[in-house]
């Protein structure tokens, strides 16, 4: 069958033909792949930056892929062929009582796997079988936008680990009960950006998102429907910080140079959270002791935002079917491109690099 196959850790990547029994399979439910996502860290892995990137267990190669919807070929344990599904894209380590619950995002023995990443087999390819545990349902009519669960799984587990460490704030919400005072500052407006501050926004909770240029087409369509602000970096923060005033929540989705966290900790709100998502890839970061001072007087947070699991699958797709109604336009933005498997010159290409003003693009596989 086909599949699109690397060798991390070196880089590249190939659409081969490869011999079904040489692939992992996870269960006895056969899905057969409808489309494929593809993200930042699929090109890390193709460019040979990611360094955590592992092969299989005994494999000279490791399936790409984790962001996919698939179609059931046979019902089996509750669900019905012609179903669309989602697979949970990172597996348990099998031992450690989180995974043993299906909360591997806090695995701690961190011998858990990721498929198309660390160890296990992705889903780049014509078809899987999986095991129905680790399956979300995609309705019909997210057949257009779905593949964003996976992405936004870890926004709904990021934003929810924030909300249950600003517990500790005795008062967090606002005079009417809401949490429509409270500010939140994304830095960098890739897909991670644009979930994030869609499911800020849902919350009720202002935003500002941030760039070092201005803002493009599609990036004005969102800011205006969801009510973002825009604030374009390109010199500093000290102008944000000028006129807006300190934040409560700052996300940084960059990916970029470490030392940027340098830059933004000045604008963080007392008893604020800076939540860390990106994944830098070069640079380091000095914090002098008086920062460090200010992070202990007023409880500030640092956070490392990571994986959701299945609950966050769900309410990802409840989420992303309410934003078709409140931000129509946006929704229809979402998806950049869809390219077939069969144009490989292309595939091959999109998976090497971004393209301009992307958001998210698919590869289809029917
Ligand atoms: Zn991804
Ligand atoms: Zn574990």
């Amino acid at each position: 069958m086909k599949a699109i196959i690397v060798k991390p850790p070196a880089a590249g990547v190939q659409i081969s033909n490869v011999n079904e029994k040489d692939l992992s399979n996870y269960g006895y439910l056969k899905i057969r792949t409808l489309y494929s996502g593809v993200c930042g860290t699929d090109r890390e892995v193709v460019n040979g930056k990611l360094i955590l990137s592992e092969l299989p267990k005994g494999k000279d190669f490791l399936v790409l892929g984790h962001e996919a919807i698939g179609k059931v070929e046979e019902s089996y344990e509750g669900f019905s062929e012609g179903d669309m599904v989602m697979p949970v894209n990172r597996r348990g380590c099998g031992v450690c009582k989180n995974c043993l619950v299906g909360r591997s995002d806090f695995c701690e023995t961190g011998n858990f796997r990721e498929a198309g990443i660390v160890g296990m087999d992705g889903f780049m390819r014509e078809q899987w079988y999986d095991d129905p545990r680790y399956l979300v349902r995609i309705p019909k009519s997210l057949e257009d936008i779905g593949i964003l669960a996976q992405p936004l799984a870890d926004v709904e587990k990021s934003v929810e680990e924030i909300f249950e460490v600003q517990k500790r704030v005795p008062i967090w919400s606002c005079d009417d009960g809401t949490l429509n005072c409270r500010k939140v500052l994304i830095v960098g407006t890739g897909p991670i950006g644009v979930l994030f501050s869609l499911l800020f926004r849902t919350l009720g909770i202002k935003v500002w998102i941030s760039n070092k240029r201005e803002p493009n087409e599609t990036e004005q369509i969102l800011l205006e429907e969801a009510r973002i602000n825009y604030y374009n970096s390109v010199n500093d923060y000290e102008e944000l910080s000028r006129k807006v005033g300190k934040f409560d929540v700052i996300i940084e989705a960059t990916g970029a140079d470490a030392g940027l966290i340098t830059k933004i900790l000045p604008l963080l709100e007392r008893n604020g959270v800076v939540g860390l998502f990106g994944f830098p890839v070069s640079g380091s970061a000095t914090i002098d002791f008086k920062s460090i001072q200010q992070i202990v007087h007023a409880n500030k947070v640092f956070l490392g935002l990571v994986n959701g699991q299945k609950p966050h699958f769900q309410l990802a797709v409840s989420h992303l079917a309410s934003w078709k109604t409140l931000y129509p336009k946006t929704s229809k933005n979402l998806i950049t491109d869809t390219v077939s498997i069969d144009e490989e010159k292309e595939v091959l290409k999109i998976l090497k690099e971004k393209r301009r003003g992307e958001i998210k693009m698919r590869i289809s596989w029917d």
